[in-house]
């Protein structure tokens, strides 16, 4: 519910409440105003009205005073006049209605006057003691309806209704109108901005005109936006240092390790093309200086390929491919090394399709890496177990936004990974095999054909226990391969 709604309900409710209750309390005022004064206008002519009954029983007799009750009842129609015989009240043989109750019998006998003011039908009675000789004792009624006092009172109150409806409903547009203005349109606008400098937008200041809160918010709205892109522009600067830094250190870092790796082969056939030099004599000495500077310039050779490979990074030609048949195909090709070794391959497939748009031989050369790796890790007798599922899962350092992906896992009995090794693990040329055996390039180069396809490879491994190296790539699904 808008702020608005809620401030123009909250008056309406409260004004409401106030106008009703101030209302309520002056018609009731007025009500009890009117019938004070209809009583005592009563009673006078009550009292005259006895006087007058009295006069003329005692001039002209019991007859002609009732005549003159009557009479003067008949000539007025709102007001009617009676004598009572009060023995008669006492015994129940009363006509006139509502009757006089005991105690009320007992005041007009003990010469008090009695008020009864009913509800339904609205009615004044007025009793006034009559005592004469001779006679039992008596009352004088006089009866008002109170009718038309009613019907002004229920007049009074339709218009304190009509009065406060249109008053709410007047403050209630108003407050709406006036409220939308200074408080909803200022704070759309600034849960806009709010939204946009989310979104990393940190553009166009907001122009509010007022002076209170709002305005204010929205000024310390705009100084955090110039703060924050100053700020941002300070960071990205910074970064771009880091960046440069960070390259700089990667072609060094580059740099030695092509130095140390081409550096101990070329000494090798530096040192053996001397000996040769120095000994054309012996033939045999030629023969096996030669086999060596052969076999250390395949390793320089394999070497400058596998850094051409991570060279030439970027996924070109890629097509939906299900990893179950990448994967069957690789353990094919890696059978006779697995053999050799005395390891055994063991796979895992999903049952349903696991497909994700790829470059097939550089997935199949980042997997046959990881897996040469297992191989390696392996004791003899060991198993190197390959499993291929669909999984949801979200990339490291992203919002956690779940999504499906193909999950690769290679998982061996190894020794392990220590703890030192687990983060240089994906630098070039980082290895712990023996010279001849790894160049370290293995890991960086399975990273980077993986981070061009938009996955990511995950290491768990435990020392003396085994390793487990998961790829995620992202599934696609429904596509024909
Ligand atoms: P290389 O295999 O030529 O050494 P890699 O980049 O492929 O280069 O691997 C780097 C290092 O990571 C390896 O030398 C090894 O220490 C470690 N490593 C990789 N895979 C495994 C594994 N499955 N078990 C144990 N260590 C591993």
């Amino acid at each position: 519910m808008k702020l608005v709604h809620k401030m123009t309900g909250l008056l309406v409710v409260s004004a409401s409440a106030v106008l009703m209750g101030y209302g309520y309390l002056t018609v009731g005022r007025e009500e009890a105003m009117l019938e004070q004064s209809v009583a005592s206008d009563a009673l006078l002519t009550a009292r005259v009205m006895r006087r007058s009954f009295l006069k003329e029983y005692k001039s002209e007799g019991r007859d002609s005073a009732f005549k003159l009750m009557d009479y003067a009842s008949a000539s007025d129609e709102k007001v009617k006049f009676k004598i009572l015989s009060l023995p008669e009240e006492r015994s129940g043989e009363t006509l006139h209605a509502p009757a006089l109750d005991h105690a009320q019998i007992k005041s007009l006998e003990d010469g008090r006057q009695v008020l009864v003011i009913s509800a339904n039908p609205p009615l004044l009675q007025v009793y006034l003691p009559v005592v004469l000789p001779n006679e039992p004792p008596m009352a004088l009624l006089l009866e008002e309806s109170l009718l038309r006092e009613r019907e002004h009172v229920a007049l009074s109150e339709v218009h304190v209704v009509i009065a406060t409806m249109t008053l709410v409903l007047l403050m209630g547009t108003i407050s709406f109108v006036v409220g939308s203005k200074i408080v909803g349109q200022p704070i759309n606008l600034l849960t806009e901005k709010a939204r946009r400098v989310g979104q990393g937008d940190l553009s166009g200041p907001l122009e509010l005109s007022q002076s209170d809160e709002i305005g204010e918010l929205a000024q310390a709205m705009n100084r955090m936006c110039e703060d924050l892109a100053r700020e941002t522009d300070r960071r990205l600067e910074a970064l771009e240092q880091l960046r440069h830094a960070e390259r700089l250190a990667t072609v060094g870092q580059l740099a030695s390790g092509i130095a140390h790796e081409l550096g101990t082969p070329l000494n090798v056939v530096l040192g053996r093309a001397m000996m040769s030099a120095a000994a054309t004599d012996n033939p045999d000495l030629v023969a096996e200086n030669s086999q060596i500077i052969v076999e250390q310039t395949e390793r320089m050779a394999s070497i400058i390929r596998q850094l051409l490979d991570f060279a030439r990074r970027g996924v070109t030609a890629t097509a939906p491919a299900d990893l179950r048949d990448i994967v069957r195909q690789l353990v094919e090709l890696l059978k006779p090394l697995a053999n050799e070794a005395h390891v055994r391959l063991g796979v895992d497939f999903s049952p349903s399709e696991a497909k994700a748009l790829v470059n097939a031989s550089q997935i199949e050369q980042a997997l046959t890496n990881l897996v040469v790796n297992a191989i390696h890790a392996v004791p003899e007798g060991g198993e190197v177990h390959l499993r291929v599922e669909v999984a949801g899962a979200c990339p490291p350092g992203e919002l956690q936004v779940v999504t499906p992906h193909v999950r690769v896992t290679i998982e061996d009995e190894g020794g392990g990974i220590s703890e030192e090794a687990l983060p240089r693990l994906f630098e070039p040329f980082f290895t712990t095999k023996d010279v001849g055996r790894g160049t370290g390039l293995g890991l960086p180069i399975a990273h980077g054909i993986v981070d061009d396809h938009g996955g990511w490879i995950q290491v768990e491994s435990e020392l003396g226990r085994g390793s487990r190296f998961s790829v995620y790539l992202p599934q696609i699904e429904g596509a024909t391969a």
